[in-house]
């Protein structure tokens, strides 16, 4: 049956739609060049496909279409409450890929986008040019992966190696690239510096095989981090979101033993912990797309915008995990989202 549904959906990118502005982009003609037998659809702006109505995010996720656009407007966002800014005071994010090659069932971009196809903004050079004006009134820490998840995509894409790059040469910027890959092929190409850091989700094997689907196993996870500690990178780990289970907590204790057993404690430049949390608007969305999913229905406590596991629950998740954390992290290098 799973193979008879396999057949009847086009390949990941089978459809490259790409905005007549842009189609001479160095950077359109780069991705292009990586996808040869994809059909190509010129279009005037990403909405015409993007926001279109009725459509189907679950059903798109099972064989997203390439959309590649030109950016206009706000390039960058200043950190929205429910994200950790790791103590840093100028902290931003910026969208330059919309959606992800991964399904985990608690992504907030379900509840964000009716599209599940991925949009990637080429004009990178916009993004570095409002990078510069804000760099020369105060340093910063931006968030780049935020969207998406950009290491999974850098064979395709190579937005890693030119963020890296503009990076490396702005010392007033850091740069966090979240991910979930595995994806060791991007870390052979990318060079360390001070101010990049990788920062590794890490989910016990239960929620990766039961909630993340088509993301890499924990241990797989594992070696990539140990590579990118051994060429040098700066490695962040975030242990969020943890999700409730009767069992989370031993779960979780044998994933962070586990960790620790690859990859040295001693080299991780700081580690995150913090228990699932979703905007209203958001969860709304999520409830009508997945009416099967155990997470997005869980009767979650409700304040200010926020659905979340309820204070009580809440702190002794955050309290039990970070108790386990300590054993390996100093409390210095942990940072809390209650
Ligand atoms: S890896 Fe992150 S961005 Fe991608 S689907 Fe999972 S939660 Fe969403």
């Amino acid at each position: 049956m799973k193979s008879l549904e396999k057949a009847s959906y086009n390949a990941a990118f089978s459809h490259i739609y790409v905005e007549k502005e842009i189609i001479d982009h160095p950077n359109t003609i780069e991705i292009l060049s990586r996808f040869p037998k994809a059909v190509k659809i010129e279009i005037s702006r990403y909405n015409e496909i993007f926001s279109r109505s009725n459509q189907s995010f679950i059903i798109q996720k099972k064989s997203p279409a390439l959309i590649l656009a030109k950016k206009y407007g706000k390039f960058l966002f200043e950190g929205a409450p429910v994200c950790q800014d790791f103590g840093n005071e100028h902290f931003y994010y910026t969208t330059c890929v919309m959606n992800c090659i991964y399904d985990c069932e608690y992504c907030f971009l379900q509840g964000m986008y009716d599209s599940a196809n991925i949009v990637v903004f080429v004009n990178l050079e916009d993004y570095f040019a409002e990078i510069e004006k804000l760099l020369a009134i105060h340093p910063m820490y931006l968030s780049i992966s935020y969207d998406t998840d950009l290491l999974s995509l850098e064979q395709k894409l190579g937005f890693a190696q030119k963020w890296c790059r503009f990076t490396k040469a702005h010392s007033d910027l850091t740069i966090e690239i979240r991910t979930k890959s595995a994806n060791n092929k991007a870390i052979e190409v990318l060079t360390p510096s001070k101010n990049i850091i990788l920062a590794w989700t890490l989910s016990s094997e239960t929620v990766q095989e039961a909630y993340e689907h088509k993301t890499p196993p924990l241990m797989q996870r594992l070696s990539c981090i140990k590579k990118a500690l051994e060429k040098g990178f700066q490695v962040r780990i975030c242990f969020d979101p943890i999700l409730y289970s009767k069992d989370w907590l031993s779960s979780f204790e044998e994933m962070v033993e586990k960790t620790f057993t690859e990859i040295p404690a001693t080299k991780i430049h700081d580690a995150s912990i913090g228990v699932f949390r979703i905007s209203r608007d958001y969860l709304k969305r999520m409830r009508k797309n997945r009416t099967d999913s155990v997470i997005v229905h869980y009767p979650y406590e409700y304040d200010n915008g926020v659905y979340h596991y309820g204070s009580h629950l809440s702190h002794l998740m955050t309290s039990s995990a970070c108790d386990i954390l300590k054993k390996y992290i100093p409390d210095e290098k942990i940072f809390v989202w209650n």
